[in-house]
Protein backbone atom coordinates (compact mmCIF):
# COMPACT_ATOMS: atom_id res chain seq x y z
CA UNK A 1 0.00 0.00 0.00
CA UNK A 2 2.70 2.20 0.81
CA UNK A 3 4.46 1.49 -2.56
CA UNK A 4 1.49 1.91 -4.17
CA UNK A 5 1.28 5.51 -2.62
CA UNK A 6 4.64 6.77 -3.50
CA UNK A 7 4.36 5.68 -6.73
CA UNK A 8 1.26 7.54 -7.37
CA UNK A 9 2.86 10.66 -5.62
CA UNK A 10 5.65 10.43 -8.08
CA UNK A 11 2.79 9.63 -11.41
CA UNK A 12 1.17 12.93 -10.73
CA UNK A 13 4.69 15.05 -10.08
CA UNK A 14 5.78 13.72 -13.14
CA UNK A 15 2.03 14.44 -14.72
CA UNK A 16 2.33 18.00 -13.29
CA UNK A 17 6.11 18.80 -14.29
CA UNK A 18 4.66 17.41 -17.99
CA UNK A 19 2.12 19.49 -18.09
CA UNK A 20 3.97 22.88 -16.90
CA UNK A 21 6.47 22.49 -19.88
CA UNK A 22 3.69 22.18 -22.34
CA UNK A 23 2.26 25.39 -21.31
CA UNK A 24 5.68 26.77 -20.69
CA UNK A 25 6.38 26.03 -24.15
CA UNK A 26 2.83 27.47 -25.76
CA UNK A 27 3.04 31.23 -23.45
CA UNK A 28 5.76 32.20 -25.86
CA UNK A 29 4.12 31.67 -28.70
CA UNK A 30 1.47 30.29 -30.85
CA UNK A 31 -0.10 27.05 -31.15
CA UNK A 32 -0.02 27.35 -35.15
CA UNK A 33 1.37 29.67 -37.96
CA UNK A 34 -0.72 29.97 -41.25
CA UNK A 35 0.98 31.21 -43.99
CA UNK A 36 -1.50 32.22 -47.00
CA UNK A 37 -0.01 33.30 -50.14
CA UNK A 38 -2.74 33.87 -52.30
CA UNK A 39 -1.32 33.19 -55.93
CA UNK A 40 -1.23 36.43 -58.05
CA UNK A 41 -3.21 38.44 -55.30
CA UNK A 42 -2.60 42.41 -56.15
CA UNK A 43 -2.90 43.97 -53.36
CA UNK A 44 -5.69 46.23 -54.44
CA UNK A 45 -7.71 43.50 -54.70
CA UNK A 46 -8.44 43.65 -50.72
CA UNK A 47 -10.16 46.75 -51.81
CA UNK A 48 -11.39 45.89 -55.20
CA UNK A 49 -14.14 44.09 -54.38
CA UNK A 50 -14.75 45.37 -50.70
CA UNK A 51 -18.55 46.19 -51.37
CA UNK A 52 -18.89 42.58 -52.25
CA UNK A 53 -16.64 40.74 -49.32
CA UNK A 54 -18.56 39.48 -46.12
CA UNK A 55 -17.61 39.81 -43.23
CA UNK A 56 -15.00 36.71 -42.32
CA UNK A 57 -12.70 36.59 -44.45
CA UNK A 58 -10.67 39.65 -46.20
CA UNK A 59 -12.41 42.25 -44.10
CA UNK A 60 -12.36 39.86 -41.13
CA UNK A 61 -7.91 40.23 -41.81
CA UNK A 62 -8.58 44.11 -42.61
CA UNK A 63 -10.53 44.49 -39.28
CA UNK A 64 -8.76 42.04 -36.57
CA UNK A 65 -5.31 41.95 -38.10
CA UNK A 66 -2.37 44.32 -39.04
CA UNK A 67 -2.23 45.44 -42.51
CA UNK A 68 1.18 46.41 -44.05
CA UNK A 69 -0.16 48.54 -46.94
CA UNK A 70 3.12 49.24 -49.26
CA UNK A 71 4.56 45.80 -49.02
CA UNK A 72 6.76 45.41 -52.23
CA UNK A 73 8.53 42.54 -53.88
CA UNK A 74 12.48 43.82 -53.52
CA UNK A 75 13.56 41.73 -56.70
CA UNK A 76 13.26 40.92 -60.56
CA UNK A 77 11.33 38.77 -61.86
CA UNK A 78 8.33 38.57 -59.99
CA UNK A 79 7.35 35.17 -59.85
CA UNK A 80 5.58 32.44 -58.40
CA UNK A 81 8.86 30.07 -56.79
CA UNK A 82 10.70 33.25 -56.54
CA UNK A 83 8.17 35.18 -54.63
CA UNK A 84 7.04 31.90 -52.07
CA UNK A 85 11.13 31.03 -51.34
CA UNK A 86 11.48 35.18 -51.19
CA UNK A 87 8.27 35.01 -48.35
CA UNK A 88 9.81 31.87 -46.53
CA UNK A 89 13.84 32.70 -46.88
CA UNK A 90 13.51 36.36 -45.75
CA UNK A 91 15.41 36.81 -48.54
CA UNK A 92 16.12 37.31 -52.23
CA UNK A 93 17.04 35.35 -55.37
CA UNK A 94 20.40 36.46 -55.31
CA UNK A 95 20.70 34.70 -52.30
CA UNK A 96 18.74 32.21 -51.94
CA UNK A 97 18.66 31.05 -55.55
CA UNK A 98 15.90 30.58 -56.68
CA UNK A 99 15.84 32.73 -59.58
CA UNK A 100 12.22 31.96 -61.66
CA UNK A 101 9.95 28.88 -61.64
CA UNK A 102 12.84 27.48 -64.20
CA UNK A 103 16.29 29.17 -64.83
CA UNK A 104 19.34 28.16 -66.95
CA UNK A 105 22.12 26.85 -65.03
CA UNK A 106 25.20 28.59 -66.09
CA UNK A 107 27.53 26.27 -66.07
CA UNK A 108 25.70 23.57 -67.96
CA UNK A 109 23.54 25.99 -70.49
CA UNK A 110 20.53 23.27 -69.28
CA UNK A 111 17.33 24.49 -68.14
CA UNK A 112 16.33 23.38 -64.75
CA UNK A 113 13.12 23.81 -62.82
CA UNK A 114 13.10 24.99 -59.50
CA UNK A 115 12.02 21.90 -57.42
CA UNK A 116 13.38 19.49 -59.96
CA UNK A 117 14.78 16.65 -58.22
CA UNK A 118 15.85 13.14 -60.10
CA UNK A 119 17.16 11.61 -57.05
CA UNK A 120 14.09 11.31 -55.82
CA UNK A 121 10.46 9.24 -56.79
CA UNK A 122 6.82 10.44 -56.99
CA UNK A 123 4.64 8.98 -53.49
CA UNK A 124 1.70 8.29 -54.57
CA UNK A 125 0.94 8.44 -57.86
CA UNK A 126 2.89 6.84 -61.27
CA UNK A 127 3.55 9.84 -62.79
CA UNK A 128 6.47 11.77 -62.19
CA UNK A 129 5.18 14.74 -61.31
CA UNK A 130 6.51 13.68 -57.83
CA UNK A 131 10.20 14.08 -58.53
CA UNK A 132 11.09 17.09 -56.59
CA UNK A 133 12.30 18.71 -53.37
CA UNK A 134 13.83 21.69 -51.69
CA UNK A 135 17.26 20.96 -53.13
CA UNK A 136 17.67 24.10 -55.05
CA UNK A 137 16.36 26.26 -52.67
CA UNK A 138 20.20 27.54 -50.73
CA UNK A 139 19.02 28.80 -47.54
CA UNK A 140 16.62 27.68 -44.90
CA UNK A 141 13.31 28.72 -44.54
CA UNK A 142 11.33 30.34 -41.39
CA UNK A 143 10.04 26.89 -41.37
CA UNK A 144 12.90 25.10 -40.95
CA UNK A 145 14.14 27.81 -38.19
CA UNK A 146 10.98 26.40 -36.17
CA UNK A 147 12.34 23.28 -36.63
CA UNK A 148 15.67 23.63 -35.34
CA UNK A 149 14.25 26.39 -32.69
CA UNK A 150 11.60 23.71 -31.44
CA UNK A 151 14.60 20.81 -31.51
CA UNK A 152 12.59 19.16 -34.46
CA UNK A 153 9.62 19.34 -32.20
CA UNK A 154 7.44 21.39 -34.39
CA UNK A 155 5.55 20.10 -37.52
CA UNK A 156 6.17 21.66 -40.86
CA UNK A 157 3.35 20.83 -43.75
CA UNK A 158 2.83 22.65 -47.00
CA UNK A 159 0.34 22.97 -49.23
CA UNK A 160 -0.80 23.92 -52.62
CA UNK A 161 -2.04 22.70 -56.41
CA UNK A 162 1.64 23.77 -57.43
CA UNK A 163 4.59 21.94 -56.27
CA UNK A 164 6.95 24.47 -55.85
CA UNK A 165 4.23 26.53 -53.30
CA UNK A 166 4.45 23.62 -51.50
CA UNK A 167 7.94 22.13 -51.44
CA UNK A 168 9.19 25.62 -51.00
CA UNK A 169 7.77 27.17 -48.14
CA UNK A 170 7.52 24.03 -46.04
CA UNK A 171 11.54 24.46 -46.54
CA UNK A 172 14.46 21.83 -45.93
CA UNK A 173 13.33 19.72 -42.92
CA UNK A 174 9.78 19.52 -43.42
CA UNK A 175 7.16 16.68 -42.40
CA UNK A 176 5.92 16.77 -45.71
CA UNK A 177 4.40 18.84 -49.03
CA UNK A 178 1.90 17.57 -50.79
CA UNK A 179 0.65 18.90 -54.57
CA UNK A 180 -1.61 18.50 -56.36
CA UNK A 181 -1.55 15.80 -59.60
CA UNK A 182 -3.54 15.24 -62.43
CA UNK A 183 -3.04 11.82 -63.32
CA UNK A 184 -4.87 10.64 -59.40
CA UNK A 185 -6.59 13.77 -59.28
CA UNK A 186 -5.73 14.35 -55.96
CA UNK A 187 -2.79 15.32 -53.30
CA UNK A 188 1.05 13.14 -53.82
CA UNK A 189 4.40 14.32 -52.32
CA UNK A 190 7.99 12.83 -52.56
CA UNK A 191 10.27 10.32 -51.48
CA UNK A 192 12.26 13.22 -50.23
CA UNK A 193 10.32 13.56 -47.18
CA UNK A 194 8.23 9.91 -47.18
CA UNK A 195 7.69 6.62 -48.59
CA UNK A 196 4.15 6.20 -48.85
CA UNK A 197 1.03 8.83 -49.10
CA UNK A 198 0.04 9.56 -44.86
CA UNK A 199 -3.75 7.92 -44.07
CA UNK A 200 -5.49 11.00 -44.06
CA UNK A 201 -3.68 11.75 -47.77
CA UNK A 202 -4.72 8.62 -49.18
CA UNK A 203 -8.25 9.27 -46.91
CA UNK A 204 -8.82 12.65 -48.88
CA UNK A 205 -7.71 11.48 -52.34
CA UNK A 206 -10.28 8.83 -52.09
CA UNK A 207 -13.24 11.27 -51.28
CA UNK A 208 -12.58 12.79 -54.38
CA UNK A 209 -13.73 15.86 -53.62
CA UNK A 210 -11.88 17.23 -57.18
CA UNK A 211 -15.07 15.89 -58.55
CA UNK A 212 -18.06 16.84 -56.53
CA UNK A 213 -17.06 20.67 -56.34
CA UNK A 214 -16.51 20.95 -60.36
CA UNK A 215 -19.89 18.76 -61.18
CA UNK A 216 -22.27 21.63 -61.59
CA UNK A 217 -19.36 23.66 -63.75
CA UNK A 218 -18.53 26.78 -63.26
CA UNK A 219 -20.97 30.13 -63.10
CA UNK A 220 -20.93 33.19 -61.18
CA UNK A 221 -22.08 32.81 -57.75
CA UNK A 222 -24.62 36.00 -58.46
CA UNK A 223 -25.93 37.36 -61.39
CA UNK A 224 -23.71 38.12 -63.75
CA UNK A 225 -25.18 41.86 -64.29
CA UNK A 226 -23.99 42.81 -60.76
CA UNK A 227 -20.41 42.09 -61.27
CA UNK A 228 -19.92 46.11 -62.09
CA UNK A 229 -16.41 45.78 -61.10
CA UNK A 230 -15.15 44.08 -63.98
CA UNK A 231 -14.86 44.19 -68.28
CA UNK A 232 -17.31 42.85 -69.98
CA UNK A 233 -17.86 38.50 -70.14
CA UNK A 234 -17.25 38.51 -73.68
CA UNK A 235 -13.99 40.37 -74.60
CA UNK A 236 -11.19 39.95 -77.32
CA UNK A 237 -8.40 40.01 -74.81
CA UNK A 238 -9.33 36.62 -72.21
CA UNK A 239 -8.76 33.30 -73.36
CA UNK A 240 -11.08 30.24 -73.65
CA UNK A 241 -11.36 26.87 -72.07
CA UNK A 242 -10.63 23.96 -74.36
CA UNK A 243 -13.77 23.63 -76.53
CA UNK A 244 -14.98 26.82 -75.86
CA UNK A 245 -16.11 29.46 -78.68
CA UNK A 246 -16.63 32.53 -76.20
CA UNK A 247 -14.54 33.21 -73.19
CA UNK A 248 -18.09 33.71 -71.55
CA UNK A 249 -19.95 32.05 -68.35
CA UNK A 250 -21.13 29.49 -67.57
CA UNK A 251 -18.00 27.48 -67.98
CA UNK A 252 -18.26 23.86 -68.33
CA UNK A 253 -15.52 22.79 -66.86
CA UNK A 254 -17.20 19.54 -65.60
CA UNK A 255 -17.24 18.44 -69.13
CA UNK A 256 -13.42 18.84 -69.56
CA UNK A 257 -12.46 17.35 -66.04
CA UNK A 258 -13.43 14.37 -67.88
CA UNK A 259 -10.89 14.12 -69.82
CA UNK A 260 -8.61 16.49 -67.83
CA UNK A 261 -8.80 16.82 -64.22
CA UNK A 262 -6.16 19.77 -64.47
CA UNK A 263 -9.25 21.71 -64.98
CA UNK A 264 -9.84 22.22 -61.60
CA UNK A 265 -6.63 24.81 -61.08
CA UNK A 266 -8.31 26.92 -63.66
CA UNK A 267 -11.40 27.01 -61.60
CA UNK A 268 -12.40 29.31 -58.11
CA UNK A 269 -12.84 25.16 -56.90
CA UNK A 270 -8.93 24.63 -56.58
CA UNK A 271 -8.94 27.23 -54.02
CA UNK A 272 -11.78 25.58 -52.04
CA UNK A 273 -9.82 22.35 -52.63
CA UNK A 274 -6.53 23.06 -51.13
CA UNK A 275 -8.42 24.88 -47.97
CA UNK A 276 -10.39 21.63 -48.03
CA UNK A 277 -7.05 19.85 -48.18
CA UNK A 278 -5.43 22.36 -45.36
CA UNK A 279 -8.17 21.20 -42.76
CA UNK A 280 -7.28 17.54 -43.40
CA UNK A 281 -3.75 18.42 -42.67
CA UNK A 282 -4.52 19.86 -39.47
CA UNK A 283 -6.35 17.15 -38.81
CA UNK A 284 -4.18 14.41 -40.29
CA UNK A 285 -1.52 15.90 -38.07
CA UNK A 286 -3.00 17.51 -34.99
CA UNK A 287 -1.63 20.70 -36.23
CA UNK A 288 -1.84 23.19 -33.05
CA UNK A 289 -2.40 20.17 -30.34
CA UNK A 290 0.91 19.78 -29.18
CA UNK A 291 3.42 21.05 -26.95
CA UNK A 292 5.12 23.05 -29.80
CA UNK A 293 4.36 25.44 -32.38
CA UNK A 294 3.23 24.13 -35.54
CA UNK A 295 3.56 25.45 -38.62
CA UNK A 296 1.09 25.40 -41.94
CA UNK A 297 1.97 27.13 -45.01
CA UNK A 298 -0.87 27.48 -48.00
CA UNK A 299 -1.08 28.63 -50.99
CA UNK A 300 -4.13 29.09 -53.14
CA UNK A 301 -2.98 28.52 -56.57
CA UNK A 302 -6.03 28.62 -59.32
CA UNK A 303 -6.51 32.95 -58.37
CA UNK A 304 -3.09 32.65 -60.61
CA UNK A 305 -4.20 30.04 -63.31
CA UNK A 306 -7.62 31.94 -63.76
CA UNK A 307 -5.63 35.27 -64.15
CA UNK A 308 -3.39 34.28 -66.80
CA UNK A 309 -6.27 33.36 -68.59
CA UNK A 310 -8.71 35.95 -68.28
CA UNK A 311 -6.90 38.64 -66.68
CA UNK A 312 -6.90 40.81 -64.02
CA UNK A 313 -10.18 42.85 -64.69
CA UNK A 314 -12.34 39.51 -65.81
CA UNK A 315 -15.43 38.61 -64.05
CA UNK A 316 -14.07 35.24 -63.69
CA UNK A 317 -11.39 36.67 -61.57
CA UNK A 318 -13.70 38.51 -59.52
CA UNK A 319 -16.13 35.59 -59.02
CA UNK A 320 -12.22 34.27 -58.09
CA UNK A 321 -12.31 36.45 -55.36
CA UNK A 322 -15.60 36.74 -54.21
CA UNK A 323 -15.58 32.73 -53.49
CA UNK A 324 -12.28 32.94 -52.08
CA UNK A 325 -13.39 35.65 -49.41
CA UNK A 326 -16.11 33.05 -48.52
CA UNK A 327 -13.62 30.10 -48.19
CA UNK A 328 -11.37 31.89 -46.40
CA UNK A 329 -14.21 32.75 -44.44
CA UNK A 330 -15.20 29.56 -43.40
CA UNK A 331 -11.13 28.45 -43.20
CA UNK A 332 -10.86 31.34 -40.20
CA UNK A 333 -14.26 30.09 -38.44
CA UNK A 334 -12.69 26.26 -38.59
CA UNK A 335 -9.34 27.99 -36.84
CA UNK A 336 -10.93 29.34 -34.54
CA UNK A 337 -13.10 26.43 -33.09
CA UNK A 338 -10.22 24.03 -34.10
CA UNK A 339 -7.10 25.81 -32.43
CA UNK A 340 -9.01 29.11 -30.66
CA UNK A 341 -9.44 32.43 -31.25
CA UNK A 342 -5.53 34.64 -30.43
CA UNK A 343 -4.16 30.74 -30.41
CA UNK A 344 -2.95 31.10 -33.77
CA UNK A 345 -1.57 32.97 -36.24
CA UNK A 346 -2.32 33.76 -39.85
CA UNK A 347 -0.24 36.15 -42.33
CA UNK A 348 -1.35 36.41 -45.83
CA UNK A 349 0.37 37.71 -48.74
CA UNK A 350 1.10 37.09 -52.52
CA UNK A 351 3.70 36.06 -54.58
CA UNK A 352 3.51 38.47 -57.33
CA UNK A 353 0.89 40.99 -58.70
CA UNK A 354 -0.15 40.72 -62.12
CA UNK A 355 -0.74 43.22 -65.16
CA UNK A 356 -3.59 44.16 -67.21
CA UNK A 357 -3.94 42.55 -70.41
CA UNK A 358 -2.33 43.92 -73.69
CA UNK A 359 -5.39 44.81 -75.22
CA UNK A 360 -6.88 45.84 -72.09
CA UNK A 361 -4.45 48.41 -71.86
CA UNK A 362 -4.93 49.46 -75.80
CA UNK A 363 -8.91 49.86 -75.23
CA UNK A 364 -8.44 52.02 -72.58
CA UNK A 365 -5.63 54.12 -74.12
CA UNK A 366 -3.16 53.08 -71.50
CA UNK A 367 0.50 52.18 -72.58
CA UNK A 368 2.01 49.13 -72.82
CA UNK A 369 2.22 45.89 -75.17
CA UNK A 370 3.82 42.62 -75.89
CA UNK A 371 7.00 41.68 -75.66
CA UNK A 372 7.93 38.73 -77.88
CA UNK A 373 11.18 37.66 -75.69
CA UNK A 374 11.59 34.64 -78.41
CA UNK A 375 11.54 36.98 -81.35
CA UNK A 376 13.71 39.52 -79.82
CA UNK A 377 16.46 36.83 -79.03
CA UNK A 378 16.28 35.40 -82.70
CA UNK A 379 16.44 38.79 -83.94
CA UNK A 380 19.76 39.48 -81.51
CA UNK A 381 20.97 36.52 -82.46
CA UNK A 382 20.72 37.55 -86.27
CA UNK A 383 22.36 41.06 -85.33
CA UNK A 384 25.68 39.29 -82.77
CA UNK A 385 25.70 36.50 -86.09
CA UNK A 386 26.12 39.72 -88.49
CA UNK A 387 29.27 41.27 -86.15
CA UNK A 388 30.84 38.12 -84.88
CA UNK A 389 30.41 35.69 -87.26
CA UNK A 390 28.94 33.04 -85.04
CA UNK A 391 25.09 32.10 -84.98
CA UNK A 392 23.31 31.34 -81.74
CA UNK A 393 25.04 33.16 -79.38
CA UNK A 394 22.31 33.80 -77.10
CA UNK A 395 20.48 30.61 -75.80
CA UNK A 396 17.62 31.63 -73.86
CA UNK A 397 16.19 35.09 -72.59
CA UNK A 398 14.18 33.82 -69.71
CA UNK A 399 12.88 35.82 -66.78
CA UNK A 400 14.14 38.58 -68.84
CA UNK A 401 17.79 37.32 -68.23
CA UNK A 402 20.06 37.43 -71.52
CA UNK A 403 21.79 34.18 -71.45
CA UNK A 404 24.76 33.01 -73.50
CA UNK A 405 26.35 29.85 -74.83
CA UNK A 406 29.61 30.50 -73.33
CA UNK A 407 31.59 27.53 -74.76
CA UNK A 408 30.63 28.88 -78.17
CA UNK A 409 31.67 32.04 -77.46
CA UNK A 410 35.47 30.44 -75.84
CA UNK A 411 35.80 28.21 -78.88
CA UNK A 412 35.16 31.00 -81.67
CA UNK A 413 37.70 33.18 -79.43
CA UNK A 414 35.29 35.98 -78.74
CA UNK A 415 35.56 38.74 -75.89
CA UNK A 416 32.97 38.12 -74.09
CA UNK A 417 32.46 41.80 -72.97
CA UNK A 418 32.57 42.88 -76.42
CA UNK A 419 29.79 40.79 -76.86
CA UNK A 420 27.77 41.79 -73.99
CA UNK A 421 27.69 45.57 -75.23
CA UNK A 422 26.96 44.61 -78.44
CA UNK A 423 23.69 42.61 -77.52
CA UNK A 424 22.91 45.67 -75.26
CA UNK A 425 23.43 48.16 -77.49
CA UNK A 426 20.72 45.99 -79.92
CA UNK A 427 18.49 45.70 -77.32
CA UNK A 428 17.91 48.88 -75.85
CA UNK A 429 17.34 50.27 -79.47
CA UNK A 430 14.14 47.81 -79.68
CA UNK A 431 10.30 48.94 -79.16
CA UNK A 432 9.49 48.66 -75.31
CA UNK A 433 12.29 48.05 -73.84
CA UNK A 434 13.49 50.76 -71.40
CA UNK A 435 16.98 49.54 -70.03
CA UNK A 436 19.48 46.79 -71.08
CA UNK A 437 22.46 46.24 -68.40
CA UNK A 438 25.64 44.44 -67.97
CA UNK A 439 24.47 43.56 -64.23
CA UNK A 440 28.14 43.47 -63.31
CA UNK A 441 28.54 46.63 -64.41
CA UNK A 442 25.32 48.29 -62.67
CA UNK A 443 27.21 50.68 -60.37
CA UNK A 444 27.51 52.19 -63.44
CA UNK A 445 24.32 51.83 -64.74
CA UNK A 446 21.85 55.22 -64.93
CA UNK A 447 19.39 52.88 -63.44
CA UNK A 448 17.30 54.95 -60.75
CA UNK A 449 16.26 52.94 -57.61
CA UNK A 450 14.51 51.22 -56.21
CA UNK A 451 14.96 49.43 -59.50
CA UNK A 452 18.82 48.95 -59.45
CA UNK A 453 19.00 46.88 -56.26
CA UNK A 454 15.56 45.21 -57.12
CA UNK A 455 18.24 44.12 -60.08
CA UNK A 456 21.07 43.55 -57.97
CA UNK A 457 18.47 41.58 -55.92
CA UNK A 458 17.21 39.02 -58.29
CA UNK A 459 20.85 38.46 -59.98
CA UNK A 460 22.47 35.11 -58.61
CA UNK A 461 25.58 34.74 -61.37
CA UNK A 462 24.84 30.64 -61.36
CA UNK A 463 21.64 30.85 -62.15
CA UNK A 464 20.76 33.88 -64.68
CA UNK A 465 21.92 35.40 -67.39
CA UNK A 466 24.76 38.45 -67.06
CA UNK A 467 22.15 41.15 -69.08
CA UNK A 468 18.95 42.15 -68.05
CA UNK A 469 15.93 43.70 -69.76
CA UNK A 470 13.68 45.92 -68.36
CA UNK A 471 10.52 46.98 -70.17
CA UNK A 472 8.83 50.02 -70.21
CA UNK A 473 5.96 50.48 -68.04
CA UNK A 474 3.15 48.34 -69.01
CA UNK A 475 4.99 46.55 -71.27
CA UNK A 476 5.88 42.81 -70.77
CA UNK A 477 6.48 39.14 -71.88
CA UNK A 478 3.17 36.80 -72.09
CA UNK A 479 0.98 35.36 -74.45
CA UNK A 480 -1.50 36.94 -76.21
CA UNK A 481 -4.69 36.43 -74.40
CA UNK A 482 -5.12 37.20 -70.48
CA UNK A 483 -2.51 38.08 -68.59
CA UNK A 484 0.97 37.59 -66.82
CA UNK A 485 3.68 38.83 -64.38
CA UNK A 486 7.47 38.87 -64.05
CA UNK A 487 8.78 42.80 -63.83
CA UNK A 488 9.67 45.59 -61.35
CA UNK A 489 6.56 47.47 -61.75
CA UNK A 490 4.09 48.22 -58.99
CA UNK A 491 1.35 45.53 -60.91
CA UNK A 492 3.75 43.07 -60.41
CA UNK A 493 4.89 43.57 -57.08
CA UNK A 494 2.75 45.33 -55.11
CA UNK A 495 1.07 42.83 -52.62
CA UNK A 496 -0.60 42.32 -49.93
CA UNK A 497 0.61 41.39 -46.34
CA UNK A 498 -1.94 41.47 -43.55
CA UNK A 499 -1.32 39.61 -40.14
CA UNK A 500 -3.91 38.51 -37.80
CA UNK A 501 -4.28 36.59 -34.35
CA UNK A 502 -1.56 35.67 -32.09
CA UNK A 503 -0.53 38.98 -30.50
CA UNK A 504 -1.13 41.07 -33.43
CA UNK A 505 -2.66 44.39 -32.54
CA UNK A 506 -5.51 45.84 -35.14
CA UNK A 507 -4.15 48.56 -37.50
CA UNK A 508 -2.36 50.11 -40.31
CA UNK A 509 0.53 51.12 -41.92
CA UNK A 510 2.05 53.07 -44.87
CA UNK A 511 5.13 52.71 -44.07
CA UNK A 512 7.59 50.71 -47.25
CA UNK A 513 7.98 47.05 -46.34
CA UNK A 514 9.37 44.56 -48.40
CA UNK A 515 8.69 40.74 -49.58
CA UNK A 516 11.64 39.75 -47.62
CA UNK A 517 10.66 41.14 -44.52
CA UNK A 518 8.00 38.56 -43.34
CA UNK A 519 10.09 35.91 -42.18
CA UNK A 520 12.21 38.39 -39.96
CA UNK A 521 8.94 39.21 -38.81
CA UNK A 522 7.90 35.64 -37.54
CA UNK A 523 11.24 35.50 -36.15
CA UNK A 524 10.77 38.69 -33.98
CA UNK A 525 7.38 37.51 -32.63
CA UNK A 526 8.74 33.81 -31.51
CA UNK A 527 11.69 34.99 -30.41
CA UNK A 528 13.69 32.21 -32.75
CA UNK A 529 16.70 32.92 -35.15
CA UNK A 530 16.35 34.03 -38.87
CA UNK A 531 16.19 32.22 -41.96
CA UNK A 532 20.57 32.00 -42.48
CA UNK A 533 20.18 33.93 -45.95
CA UNK A 534 17.60 36.27 -44.62
CA UNK A 535 18.02 39.94 -45.46
CA UNK A 536 14.75 41.61 -44.21
CA UNK A 537 14.00 43.29 -41.24
CA UNK A 538 11.13 42.74 -38.35
CA UNK A 539 8.24 44.91 -39.08
CA UNK A 540 7.68 45.92 -35.63
CA UNK A 541 4.30 48.06 -35.46
CA UNK A 542 2.41 44.67 -36.09
CA UNK A 543 2.69 43.62 -32.57
CA UNK A 544 2.99 44.85 -29.07
CA UNK A 545 5.52 41.98 -28.05
CA UNK A 546 7.91 43.11 -30.73
CA UNK A 547 9.96 45.39 -28.84
CA UNK A 548 10.68 48.52 -30.73
ZN1 LIG B 1 2.34 32.82 -58.70
ZN1 LIG C 1 1.55 33.12 -62.76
Amino acid sequence: MKNLLIILFFLSFSALGKAQTASQARENRPKLIVGIVVDQMRWDFLYRYQDRYGEGGFKRMLREGFSCENTFINYVPSITAVGHAAIYTGSVPSINGITGNSWIDIASGRSVYCTEDNTVETVGSSSTAGKMSPRNLLSSTISDELKLASNFRSKVIGVSLKDRASILPAGHAADGAFWFDEKISGFITSSYYMQELPEWVKRFNAQKKPETLIKNGWNTLYPIDTYTNSTADNVIWEDTFAGEEKPVFPHAVDKIYKKDPGVIRTTPFGNTLTLDFAKAAIEGNNLGQGDFTDFLAINCASTDHIGHKFGPNSIEIEDTYLRLDKDLAEFFTYLDSKIGRGEYLVFLSADHGAAHSFDFLAANKIPGSRIDIKKLVDNLNEALSKQFNTDALVISGTNYFIHYDHKKIDDAGLEFDAVKKASINFLKKMDGIQYAIDIERIGEAPVPEPLKTMIINGYNSKRAGPVMIIPEPGWFSGGKKGTSHGTWNPFDTHIPLVFMGWNITAGTSNKIYHISDIAPTISALLNIQMPNGATGRPIVEISDRIVK
